[in-house]
């Protein structure tokens, strides 16, 4: 590529309402646009680095034995009231009707459209395993879209699909893409963990996030340095709500209610009979307010009440389909109060005594989570405001012995780039999604699914690798891998030639080089490349090469390298 027929666009200022360094320097670096609240337009610099990402997704992916095909992004309502979550989804879900009245969704995932293939498709047990995956533009309308690309509404995903004949075949199938995630970031160059966490409005029981850490991530991770061992608690979108409540002056507290699995987890942590009346259990955290020290709540929420107006965080009232159950329905329909439920009143949340609490989550996050591997660490939830609520949790938690003795929990903040779920029968329920097994009979498929957030990546490696003068793109993710900045392009032939010679022979030897003929004072040009972040610049100017010289600087170091033009230039560049 030479430069003069690029577009770059680099810009000396950050948008104002761009937080983050990632959000501010993918605008200034040209990358990205906004066209419109979380939804931007991906430039052509910031389009090769998608393009980069993507073809290690694709290509670990394919080594890992997954079949790439393509689904739409518009997908009828039909599959998602099959599966429920027409109904369950929320507002994050963009609906939408044709010109007949006909219901549509714009797609935030494809468990519905993948298991409808499925069905349709997969008929006998020699079909299995299989794994489809595409990466396609997903809609979700964020409640509050921000940080650029990594919280957006219109973003990119890769997103794998797993069928499997039993439990075991999904576990290993598990397995398969949990490894596969681990090549993908680490070829990324990216320092993540992955980490234990929550199912969320996807479903299924054994979930991992990885986390690429960084402070301006929105989960916390707890993790024990020494061992790895971590444990997960999820208490996402409390401490957002706690503070827009705050902000609006109400006196409302915050809920979270975990996945259906961790319900049951924390029923029978607290000894509570979880029966049909009782849809979820919440916890909610409040955070420190006039020398009363933090406090967490434990919600129940009623089967008649709806789960997902809470997800959804329509927590504004107790006006918005659901209440808190109060002690009188707690005796009626648990037989007893429990011992350390504190004084209820009717339209309280059910009241848990603070520390009592405390220990009883610290207990679950270990307890729950010993069963299954010794994670690198685990999600405590998002969107934590800065710092009351950070620095409470760690209070809580932080320099607490590890519950194996093998060290003390430590605290730290991550960008979700993936998420891998066990998902088990429960879209292949829904949809009837069944396959003849070996003795002839209709057997349900087992699934998993496994999504990367493309779009985010970008952000996330920014956040990770930047500088005061820039991005310092990691090699496999960079836009161009090396620059030729020609001294005096308009002026000297000599230089030309050189630069030129240069360029041709990067392209040959396969670099992902760019020419920069733009004829611009050195100053600019590397600030330009700079900000934009290319690992490698090579500096061709007449007086270097009068002593047979050009010039080699890294992005990343402090000092620029000669060598001879007559070297040619060095085999690893
Ligand atoms: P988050 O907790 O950040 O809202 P999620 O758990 O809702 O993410 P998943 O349903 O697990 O997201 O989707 C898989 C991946 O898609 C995530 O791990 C993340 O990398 C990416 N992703 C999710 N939401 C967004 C978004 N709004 N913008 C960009 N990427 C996203
Ligand atoms: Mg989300
Ligand atoms: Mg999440
Ligand atoms: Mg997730």
């Amino acid at each position: 590529m030479r430069a003069s027929q690029f577009h770059i666009g680099t810009l000396k200022e950050a948008p104002s309402d761009a937080e983050i360094v990632s959000h501010q320097l993918m605008t200034r670096a040209g990358m990205i646009r906004k066209l419109a609240g979380g939804i931007y337009n991906y430039m052509p610099i910031g389009l090769r680095v998608i393009r980069k990402v993507e073809a290690i997704i694709r290509e670990e992916m394919n080594r890992a034995g997954a079949l790439e095909l393509l689904m739409p992004v518009v997908q009828p309502a039909e599959l998602w009231m099959e599966s429920g979550r027409w109904e369950q989804y929320g507002p994050e879900l963009l609906r939408m009707k044709d010109r007949h009245g006909r219901d549509f969704v714009l797609q935030p995932t494809s468990e519905e459209v993948i298991t409808d293939i499925a069905r349709n498709e997969i008929h006998s047990w020699r079909q299995l395993p299989k794994n489809f995956y595409h990466i396609q533009t997903k809609f979700r309308d964020e409640r509050r879209p921000r940080f650029g690309v990594m919280r957006g509404r219109e973003f990119t995903m890769k997103d794998a699909y797993s069928f499997d004949r039993d439990e075991a075949g999904a576990q290993k199938s598990y397995d398969v893409m949990y490894d596969a995630y681990m090549r993908i970031f680490t070829r990324m160059g990216l320092t993540f963990r992955a980490v234990a966490a929550d199912t969320g409005s996807i479903g299924g029981s054994r979930s991992h996030e990885f986390q690429v850490i960084a402070d301006t991530g929105e989960d916390l991770i707890v993790y024990n340095p020494a061992t790895q061992y971590a444990a997960n608690i999820e208490l996402a979108e409390a401490p957002c709500l706690i503070a827009e409540r705050a902000a609006a002056g109400q006196d409302m507290r915050q809920v979270h209610t975990p996945g259906a699995t961790k319900c049951e987890a924390v029923a029978e942590m607290l000894e509570l009979p979880l029966t049909s009346h009782v849809k979820s259990i919440a916890l909610a955290v409040e955070p420190e307010e006039a020398g009363q020290p933090v406090q967490i709540w434990l919600l129940l929420v009623r089967a008649d009440h709806e789960l997902n107006e809470v997800k959804a965080g329509k927590l504004a009232g107790l006006e918005h389909g659901y209440r808190f159950a109060t002690e009188a329905e707690i005796v009626e329909h648990f037989g007893c109060v429990p011992g350390f439920i504190g004084p209820l009143g009717t339209a309280k949340p059910v009241t848990v005594v603070a520390d009592r609490t405390v220990a009883a989550l610290h207990d679950f996050v270990i307890g729950a989570n010993q069963a299954d591997h010794h994670y690198a660490g685990v999600n405590w939830g998002r969107d934590l405001p800065e710092p009351d609520l950070v620095a409470d949790i760690r209070n809580v938690v932080e320099g607490d012995p590890a519950p194996d003795g093998s060290g003390a929990l430590a605290i730290q903040r991550g960008i979700e780039v993936g998420h891998v779920f066990f998902l088990g029968t429960k879209y292949s329920n829904a949809l009837k999604a069944t396959y003849l097994d070996e003795t002839g009979k209709p057997a349900m498929l087992q699934m998993g699914c496994y999504g990367i957030g493309v779009t985010r990546l970008l952000g996330a490696a920014i956040e990770q690798h930047h500088d005061a003068r820039g991005i310092v793109w990691p090699r496999a993710l960079a836009p161009f891998e090396v620059v030729v900045c020609p001294v005096g392009w308009g002026k000297s032939e000599a230089v030309r030639d050189a630069a030129t010679r240069l360029y041709e022979g990067l392209k040959e030897a396969g670099v992902d080089a760019i020419l920069d003929d733009r004829d611009e004072r050195p100053g600019v040009m590397f600030a330009d490349w700079e900000l934009i972040g290319v690992p490698v610049r090579v500096t061709v100017g007449d007086r270097g090469l009068k002593e047979g010289q050009i010039e080699l600087q890294g992005r990343g170091d402090a000092a620029a390298a000669k060598i001879a033009v007559a070297e040619g230039l060095p085999a690893t560049l």
